[in-house]
């Protein structure tokens, strides 16, 4: 299963994609996380995004296209994927395109979480995440059992940078701007699915196994 979640920044991409990873056993492809682990180790890709991540700006295509290709060639992702945060652009979008006809290969489900203005400053600003593992909490909806510290491995939760109001900012107008346009390129194809993600992550999740045709109890699941 090949999945692409698309959607604003705050809607609640990664914290479904975390979700989807248990129940389809594909690992989860976050190209923020990714570029973030990268300037974690102070590599030479790491040390040129960096500025793009301070500031909200999207880091060129072809840096990111080179990144995210090569990850989904690895062998872990041979059963399948979830991409969270990639593509963001057309370019984007059609560079992948290009490169799956050449893996003959696809997507099979694009899901796309929509969510009002206000829900997703409030995620932002409540949002910590783990800088190990990039656990994603948030101090109200989703919080961790000891306040402040990630539930796998107890290290202490951070706000990220870019969660901050003015980066917020940058990071929604290039939603709109460059991403936007995707949701015309990957809709009216029958793979491309909108999912509400003003509702909880609990709400979103069954919505999600709906749509993948999985029947799972919200006992075993939530
Ligand atoms: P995210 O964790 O998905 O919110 O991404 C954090 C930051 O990483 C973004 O604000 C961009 O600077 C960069 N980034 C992540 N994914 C992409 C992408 N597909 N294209 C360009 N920049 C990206």
């Amino acid at each position: 299963m090949r999945i692409i979640l698309l959607g604003p920044p705050g809607a609640g991409k990664g914290t479904l994609a975390a979700r989807l990873v248990e129940h389809l056993s594909v690992p989860q492809l976050a190209s923020g996380d990714i570029l973030r682990s990268q300037i974690r180790q102070g590599s030479d890709l790491g040390r040129t995004v960096q500025q793009y991540l301070d500031s909200g700006a999207l880091v060129p295509d072809e840096i990111i296209v080179k990144v995210m290709i090569s990850r989904l060639c690895q062998p872990d992702c041979s059963a399948g994927y979830i991409l969270d945060g990639f593509p963001r652009t057309l370019p984007q979008a059609q560079a992948l395109d290009a490169s799956l006809v050449e893996l003959e290969s696809q997507i099979d489900l694009v899901l796309y979480l929509d969510a009002d203005a206000e829900v997703i400053i409030s995620r932002l600003s409540g949002r910590r995440v783990c800088p190990v593992c990039n656990a994603t909490y948030h101090v109200d909806n989703i919080p961790p059992a000891v306040p402040g510290k990630c539930d796998r491995d107890g290290a202490e939760l951070i706000s990220r940078p870019d969660d901050a109001p003015d980066v917020v900012r940058t990071r929604l107008e290039n939603y709109r701007r460059l991403t936007q346009p995707l949701l015309d390129y990957y809709a009216g194809v029958g793979r491309f699915h909108r999912l509400d993600g003003n509702k909880d992550i609990s709400e979103i999740y069954q919505q999600a196994l709906q749509v993948l045709g999985g029947v799972v109890s919200p006992v075993d699941e939530s």
